[in-house]
């Protein structure tokens, strides 16, 4: 599913140079559960962009279902995106004057798929993370929690080989928090491959296995033996 081999990422700041990313390896299988752990500047960023496309290494191998997308240009990178990738964002980062269902839309407006089967998948998916009585709501009339299961059910709703999320619980209380990681429970049994990026111990231990960035380098990866379950 996923295979990266001796990823690096080099910034340039004037004379100075930065390895963001220093050589990394790392592989995801289909449908497993990954958190992303590390302290600030250690690279997950950094390898989140290359994860989602939306940059590309300065060197090394990026396979996501078998093509080497590190070699792709800026155009062929942002059709693998729109295919291949959910975003899930700390600030939900959802249309304010648009519906919870247009919403979830939107990526199938890209995709091209047609007006009368847009809406019923986005109304599907819109149940499927139990929003099906807040289909018309627009965000503003939603909670954080609630905006967060709109912005799962618009990562979702284009059958993505892998839903990326940057701290999507950084902005939620606790109980919302747990909301959102059941939705992510459910999706990983339901067969998605899921990788978040989180501060939260407690919210990586809702995963099966967590990778401890420091440095631009995995310091650790590890199968989380008992993960917590939400509800
Ligand atoms: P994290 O997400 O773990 O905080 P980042 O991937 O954002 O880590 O950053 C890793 C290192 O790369 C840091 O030293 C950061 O300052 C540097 N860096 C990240 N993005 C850029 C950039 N666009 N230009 C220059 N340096 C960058
Ligand atoms: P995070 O909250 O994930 O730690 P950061 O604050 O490290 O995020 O980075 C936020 C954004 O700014 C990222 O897209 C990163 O690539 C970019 N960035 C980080 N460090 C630098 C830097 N030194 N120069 C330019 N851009 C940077």
């Amino acid at each position: 599913m996923i295979d990266l081999k001796g990823i690096k990422k080099i910034y340039a700041n004037g004379d100075i140079q930065v390895a963001a990313l220093a050589g990394v390896d790392l592989h995801v299988g289909a449908s497993e559960f990954v958190s992303i752990m590390g302290p600030s500047g250690s690279g997950k960023s950094s390898m989140m962009n290359i994860l989602g496309c939306l940059d590309t290494p300065t060197e090394g191998e990026y396979f996501l279902d078998g093509t080497d997308v590190a070699k792709a240009s800026g155009d062929q990178l942002s059709v693998i995106r729109n295919r291949k990738i959910g975003f899930v964002f700390q600030g939900f980062n959802l249309l304010p004057r648009t519906t919870a269902v247009e919403n979830v839309e939107l990526p199938m407006l890209y995709a091209g798929v047609p007006s009368k089967e847009r809406r019923t998948r986005a109304i599907a998916a819109l149940e499927s993370v139990g929003l099906g009585g807040r289909v018309y709501h627009k965000p503003k009339e939603l909670s954080g929690g609630q905006q967060q299961r709109v912005a799962i059910a618009r990562a979702l709703v284009t059958k993505p080989s892998i839903i990326l999320a940057d701290e999507p619980t950084g902005n939620l209380d606790s109980k919302s928090s747990e909301e959102v990681m059941a939705i992510f429970q459910r999706l990983h049994e339901s067969g998605n491959t899921i990788v978040l990026v989180t501060h939260e111990p407690d919210i990586a231990e809702f995963t099966e296995r967590i990778v401890h960035f420091r440095d631009g380098n995995i310091e650790g990866d590890e199968k989380v033996a008992n993960p917590r379950k939400a509800r």
